[in-house]
């Protein structure tokens, strides 16, 4: 097999099920795909070679055939004021992502990158400024929660896919993340949050799939005019269509979507702001997270005053929608989106 062919052939990949395909295709009998999902998702093992009950020549076979994901920390940061840890992982080749872990009382929050950069180039955002580098397979986003367990010798309980990347840019790796979390760790879907900048025909692809787990929507903005000033994505998807496939989504799985609201200084916080996204909003089964915007350096945003965002949040209550503002957590560690991991690569990797 020539090694571009492998590409996409990550054993960690694959569900139970694909992993029956594969086995038939291979002339093994089909067992061996839980035997082997049991290994790579439950034992979490490194190699093939750790698979003990599985012989030396199917070992050889799957060695043969198939890649195997695997992550590396490279650098880890434990906020000082409140237990937060910032993981970043080497995928290989130097390629570089970054997770974090948020202890709560309810339990430990996993925030997950789906892509090393991001190709949807919101102008606030530390993750997009280099562009896309590569989507991660599914084993690789399994992997940044299998590591981040051992590291802390507990449980996660709940993950959010809010790192680095678009998750629906990298759908049929999503899909498959989301199956095996729940065939292997038994996390389940009402404990995974995705979150988009708002493809919308991907989240009406996903809405078909009737999953359990939370949508965000990054709206950022209460019409085009102003999500265009900062999100690219407003010129492809209109808000109108945005906020009509995620009411779908509701209405099909049930569940409450969160969107999410950046606030920025002079941009998108005034109180008609409020009014007009409270319009758009009203009578649907959602909930709206404001979160103050991040200072990035590459952009001049500057988030709002305290009580502007007290303000905004005020008024959307008065229309009857559910609002919180997002407590700031690991800020002394860079915990925001791509912060870390565009330090970490503008010092380690010389410019060319
Ligand atoms: N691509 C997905 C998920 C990754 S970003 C999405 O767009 O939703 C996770 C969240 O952090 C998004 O709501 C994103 O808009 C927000 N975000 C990015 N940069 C930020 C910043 N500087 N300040 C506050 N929120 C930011």
């Amino acid at each position: 097999m020539m090694n571009g062919d492998k590409i996409n052939m990550d054993i960690r990949s694959f569900t139970v099920e694909r992993l029956k395909e594969e086995m038939a295709a291979i002339g093994e009998k089909p067992f061996r795909a839980k035997q082997i999902f049991d290994w790579l998702h439950i034992k979490q093992v490194g190699s093939i070679d750790e698979m003990t009950d599985i012989s030396k020549a199917l070992r050889e076979k799957l060695k043969e055939r198939y890649t195997l994901s695997n992550i590396e920390i490279v650098e880890k940061l434990i906020s000082k004021q409140d237990n937060t840890r910032k993981y970043l992982f080497n995928l290989g080749n130097d390629i570089i992502i970054e997770s974090v872990l948020m202890k709560y009382s309810y339990g430990n929050a996993v925030c997950i990158s789906s892509q090393a950069g991001c190709r949807m180039g919101c102008k606030f955002c530390a993750s997009t400024v280099d562009g896309l580098e590569r989507s991660l397979t599914a084993g690789e986003m399994a992997l940044q929660i299998y590591e981040i367990q051992k590291d802390i010798g507990e449980r996660v309980s709940n993950v959010v896919i809010m790192g680095s990347g678009e998750p629906l840019d990298n759908y049929d790796n999503l899909i498959a993340f989301l199956r095996i979390m729940g065939e292997g760790i038994n996390l389940g879907q009402r404990h995974i949050t995705v979150s988009t900048c708002g493809l919308a025909d991907r989240i009406e692809q996903l809405a078909q799939l009737k999953l359990q787990i939370t949508l965000a929507v990054s709206l950022h903005a209460p019409n085009d005019e102003i999500r265009k000033k900062t999100m690219p994505v407003a010129n492809k998807y209109s808000i109108e269509r945005v906020i009509a496939a995620a009411k779908n989504y509701a209405d099909i799985t049930g569940r409450r979507v969160t969107y999410e609201y950046a606030l920025i200084k002079g941009v998108n916080d005034s109180t008609d702001n409020a009014h007009e996204l409270a319009q758009r909003l009203k009578g649907s089964l959602c909930h709206v997270n404001l979160i103050p915007v991040n200072d990035v350096k590459e952009n001049n945003f500057i988030r709002s005053e305290e009580q502007t965002i007290k303000s905004f949040a005020g008024v959307l209550e008065s229309c009857g929608i559910e609002t919180t503002v997002r407590r700031k957590l690991g800020s002394d560690i860079n915990a925001a989106c791509g912060q870390l991991r565009k330090h970490y690569k503008d010092k380690n990797i010389p410019k060319t």
